[in-house]
């Protein structure tokens, strides 16, 4: 606290990000980083655009980048917005469509980021509980309201929501934007991009730190129709002319154009995923189906904090979260297959 804090600052939560330690080294599967790397292309692309060229300012508009996008989703770069990092783009979208008064809907259990956006942007807010099982009854998302935001796959539970179930949403609720934050889409869930020639209410987000494996880059997407764009662009414009620098927009195109790296990629995460899921539920934990790079586990025998702590004396690192609903759970990052391994034979020797 310090005197010189405005009261806004003074009322800020900010969100909380997962431990990079730098001590020592842990196995890291606590912030849903992809383990098998970025593109080798998109890593010659960065390479290749370090050189005299960083005295010049990038391209404010990202106009290489957001054309690639387009063209996959059978959209048009006005479709197309890039930020720095999708964080930043979902900040830049609640601070440009959420202001229309009444509250933010989002699930109570989601990505703890959107309440730390509302209250930045002095937006209400009213949590939509999901059931018993984290599952999303869609039909609870009704108006009146300020907009809605929705993890498709939800965060950290990793459930889907089908487009069917999107799309009730877009129907119900006509009048304000509805953001689908599709972080971890590209794992088994199914993007609502087709929804949007459909749907003037509709954004989708996108992240180029999940499944492309450019945590570090920080590039992010929103995809919706050009009136939606360009709310975004406007306060982008009052904001930061340039949040993707040179090295980022080189190494997005690239890794976006890197169609076989992506897919051999999220393929093997998966298929890991899966098979850390079947070896977590023989030993007695109870997970979550997740359609994401992670596990929501819980074990009925052992509180999920003691286990945090035995991991973290093994050398691994999960996240948990202090959080009601979710006080017991474990949300535990996909790594290679070797490293989900690990994790299995150190769960195994906790509970024994
Ligand atoms: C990781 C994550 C993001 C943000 O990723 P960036 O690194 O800022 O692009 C957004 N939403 C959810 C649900 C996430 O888990």
């Amino acid at each position: 606290m310090s005197r010189f804090w405005s009261p806004l600052v003074q009322s800020l939560v900010p969100y909380v990000p997962g431990e990079q330690p730098k001590d020592r080294p842990f196995l890291k599967l606590n912030t849903n980083e992809n383990p098998h790397g970025p593109s080798p292309r998109a890593l010659e692309a960065i390479r290749a655009a370090t050189g005299d060229g960083l005295r010049l300012y990038p391209d404010p508009v990202a106009g290489d980048l957001r054309a690639a996008v387009a063209d996959r989703f059978g959209l048009t770069p006005a479709h197309v917005f890039a930020g720095n990092g999708s964080d930043e783009v979902l900040a830049h979208a609640f601070n440009a469509f959420f202001g229309g008064g009444g509250a933010v809907l989002f699930a109570d259990v989601t990505y703890s980021f959107y309440p730390t956006y509302c209250r930045l942007y002095g937006l209400a807010h009213r949590l939509i509980p999901l059931s018993e099982d984290f599952s999303c009854d869609v039909t609870m998302y009704r108006g009146p309201c300020a907009g809605i935001v929705i993890a498709n796959p939800n965060a950290p539970t990793g459930i889907p929501l089908n487009l069917m179930a999107i799309e009730a949403v877009l129907r119900a609720n006509p009048d304000v934007v509805v953001i689908v934050d599709e972080a971890y889409v590209d794992f088994g869930a199914e993007t609502a991009a087709s929804l949007i020639p459909a749907h003037d209410n509709l954004l989708v987000i996108h992240t180029f730190s999940k499944s492309r494996s450019l945590a570090g880059l920080r590039v992010g997407l929103a995809l919706g129709q050009p009136h939606l764009i360009e709310g975004l662009v406007r306060v982008k414009d009052s904001f930061n002319s340039y949040p993707l620098g040179r090295l980022a927009l080189a190494g997005a195109l690239a890794a976006w154009q890197d169609r076989d790296w992506f897919d051999s990629t999220r393929k093997q995460v998966m298929a890991d995923r899966d098979a850390m899921a079947s070896g977590l539920r023989a030993q007695g934990f109870e997970v979550l189906p997740s359609a994401a790079n992670f596990l929501l586990a819980s074990h009925h025998r052992l509180r999920a904090e003691a286990i945090l702590a035995a991991l973290r004396e093994r050398g691994i690192l999960v996240r948990h979260f202090r959080q009601d609903r979710i006080r017991n759970w474990l949300r535990i990052s996909v790594g290679t297959t070797t490293e989900c391994a690990a994790l299995l034979a150190a769960t195994a020797e906790i509970l024994r």
